[in-house]
């Protein structure tokens, strides 16, 4: 059977040239993508999960269509600072001497968050996940070949990108839509950064000072990267000097997407992306979410219903759903009536595959064209720049044919019925990545802990008969299971651990 990446035409928004274009990979059939990763020096948070559930979708789409796609996204470990432009501590670093750890524990703390509340939102995990630290050599050997090049100079054991003298023969503001002139015009050169020829010029390697913690020898002294190069070297050691797709969050798009196209043509002499795709912000109540102001929240809150801006728990199915109903390249803005209001389709939908297992097809009709053209319109959303929301409001069409047919009002074929549910099912789980949140962890903990107490009170029922075997018997097997009773003066209790 041939893959249905032959079947449909893809396009894309691509950020460089502003306009949707035909998605052709560089390899028939095969498709790198890269997308920044997160820099892990605290929790992650609700908006960095809708970039990467945005990636995650596309990646599903893809995997859909047949394509073998290659995902690398990287974790950020070191060489991010405070400042974007190359001043302050390292985000890691700074954390580490916060909570007295070392900075690798840091890194380790937040990776594993940030592992598992992808995984709450079922996140299929990238095909690679690289580490700055883990690459400190490609990166060295990248800085060597633009130092070469002329594009970059050493002052003082750290090394800066020339971004004028690169302007010269390259583009440098492209992906943003900045012209070099608007930003000589925009900014002061501020103190203690006397060391870079222009202030647009960005750091590739950072002398070391002698409290820096983070630190690696160099050909130009201990010190650690710049926080773009490391995306160039991991997207170049993983899918080569040209690729595909690389995505990240609209707000990387400068500097951090800018440096890395720079980096890349500067050492390598070509274009290093075909189509960059950018995910929009989340925003929280009306208003940019921000630490400082209390405008914000985690998951882990908003799936416990301990905050204080949600009245109830929502769960990590219900967010995702809600995400998916705006077009990633959106802003979206996360609200408890549009939460209530993504619960309500989201049930809707997870309903009708309860209908669609009672469905019975007629024997001896004809297919319907409209089953097929309906089936055909969710591929168009998807097509269309992975337009979920478009997808979404035919899966509601395809609902109301379920709908039509449970009411006997409408009668298919049994070929049409399979390809009803097939579509359904392959939409809602495979490619939006949604799941049945009634199966959930913690709605499972509930009933084991209704089930443990149902046993505990026939228990308490039979010593209170003084039927002292039943009673034991009881006890024992609920500790065959691995659940510990303690009995205190106030009954028994129980932990499932
Ligand atoms: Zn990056």
């Amino acid at each position: 059977m041939q893959p249905l990446y032959h079947k449909h035409s893809l396009k894309v928004f691509n950020s460089l040239s502003r306009k949707k274009e035909a998605f052709t990979p560089i390899k028939e059939g095969y498709v790198g993508l890269y997308v920044c990763g997160p820099t892990v020096y605290s929790n992650v948070h609700l908006g960095n999960c809708r970039t990467f559930m945005s990636f995650d979708t596309i990646y599903r789409y893809l995997l859909h269509l047949g394509y073998k796609v290659r995902y690398v996204r990287n974790i950020t470990d070191a060489g991010h600072l405070e400042n974007d432009a190359d001043a302050g501590e390292d985000k890691i670093a700074k954390k580490a001497k916060l909570e007295q750890i070392e900075p690798m524990e840091v890194v380790q703390k937040y990776t594993v968050d940030f592992h598992r509340t992808l995984e709450h939102f079922n996140l299929l995990p990238p095909s690679i996940e690289p580490t700055a630290t883990g690459h400190i050599i490609e990166q060295i050997e990248i800085i060597k070949e633009i130092l070469d090049k002329g594009f970059a100079y050493e002052v003082n054991g750290s090394v800066y990108f020339d971004v004028q003298k690169f302007n010269e023969s390259n583009d440098y503001g492209k992906l943003s839509g900045r012209s070099i002139e608007d930003m000589v015009a925009n900014t002061r050169a501020l103190q203690g950064q006397s060391e870079k020829k222009n202030p647009q010029d960005f750091a590739l390697w950072k002398k070391a000072e002698p409290t820096h913690i983070m630190r690696w020898p160099s050909p130009w002294g201990d010190g650690f990267p710049g926080w773009h190069i490391e995306c160039t070297a991991m997207s170049t050691k993983y899918l080569g000097e040209q690729f595909d797709i690389h995505g990240g969050g609209m707000d990387l798009k400068f500097p951090h997407h800018e440096c890395e196209i720079a980096q890349a043509e500067a050492s390598k002499g070509k274009s290093p992306v075909n189509y960059w795709l950018h995910a929009n912000m989340l925003t929280l109540n009306g208003k940019k979410m921000s630490k400082s102001t209390d405008n914000n929240i985690y998951p882990s809150e908003l799936f416990s219903g301990e905050n204080k801006l949600f009245s109830k728990p929502f769960s990590a199915a219900v967010v995702r759903f809600f995400m998916l109903q705006a077009h990633y390249t959106s802003v979206l803005d996360l609200s408890e009536e549009a939460l209530d209001a993504a619960e309500k389709g989201y049930f809707r939908l997870l309903e009708s595959f309860s209908t669609l297992e009672g469905l019975s097809s007629k024997e001896g009709i004809e297919n319907d064209p409209t089953i097929e053209q309906w089936v055909n319109r969710c591929y168009e959303a998807m097509n269309d720049d992975f337009n979920t929301p478009i997808l979404i409001a035919q899966l509601f069409e395809g609902v109301k044919i379920i709908n039509l047919i449970n009411d006997q009002k409408k009668t298919v074929s049994s070929e049409d019925l399979v390809l009803i549910s097939q579509t359904m099912r392959t939409f809602f789980f495979d490619v939006l990545g949604l799941f049945d949140s009634r199966n959930s962890d913690a709605k499972q903990e509930g009933q084991l802990k209704g089930l443990v107490e149902l046993l505990l009170k026939e228990r308490s029922e039979a010593r209170a008969r003084k039927d002292f075997q039943r009673s034991d018997e009881i006890r024992d097997a609920i500790e065959a299971l691995g659940i510990k009773l303690k009995d205190t003066k106030d009954g028994t209790t129980f932990s499932l651990s």
